[in-house]
């Protein structure tokens, strides 16, 4: 049976993240990190194409660019039954190709 010190379950971003986190901080650990994922990637899924500041500052953390268009996203507003609620302080995202409409 094979045997390796780090498995990641799953290649999503959290599984992907860490992957690169780990080569990161320590590249000799690259060929004894193992990640599995079940489905094949790219893969269909749903997104608002929104990245949030934290996320923003771990691909930079990791020196992988930004390379789709995009805009930074300061104001918001969500309806939801009864109400409307509106976000307008900073620098709330940034919205990239899939959700802007050039
Ligand atoms: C409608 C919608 C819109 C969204 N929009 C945004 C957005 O605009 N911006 C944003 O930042 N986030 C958005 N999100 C949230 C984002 O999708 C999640 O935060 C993110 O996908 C979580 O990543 P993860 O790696 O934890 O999980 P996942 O993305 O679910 O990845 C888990 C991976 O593990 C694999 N896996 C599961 N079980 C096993 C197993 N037993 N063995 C091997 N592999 C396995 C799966 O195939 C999958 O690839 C949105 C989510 C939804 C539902």
């Amino acid at each position: 049976m094979e045997r390796r010190p780090v498995v990641i379950i799953g290649g999503g971003p959290a599984g992907a993240a860490t992957a690169l986190f780990l080569h990161a901080r320590d590249p000799g650990l690259a060929r004894e990190v193992l990640v599995l994922e079940k489905g094949r990637h790219p893969r269909p899924k749903v997104c608002a194409g929104g990245l949030i500041p934290h996320t923003l500052d771990c691909l930079r953390e990791l020196g992988v660019p930004l390379a789709v268009p995009n805009v930074v996203v300061h104001h918001a507003a969500v309806d939801v039954p009864g109400r409307r609620v509106t976000y307008t302080d900073g620098e709330l995202c940034v919205a990239t190709s899939s959700t802007i409409r050039w």
